[in-house]
């Protein structure tokens, strides 16, 4: 079960891993947001 960001706005935030992948969560929530979510901000 993935919890993701079911924000109506999400504030997406990029954030580099150390394995160098960056992954993209919600400022509001803070839960991750959907790939297909991720759009510049
Ligand atoms: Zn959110």
């Amino acid at each position: 079960m993935t919890t993701t960001c079911t924000c109506a706005k999400p504030v997406p935030v990029e954030r580099a891993t150390r394995k160098g992948a960056a992954t993209t969560f919600c400022a509001k929530c803070g839960q991750p947001l959907a790939l297909r979510l991720r759009r510049a901000a």
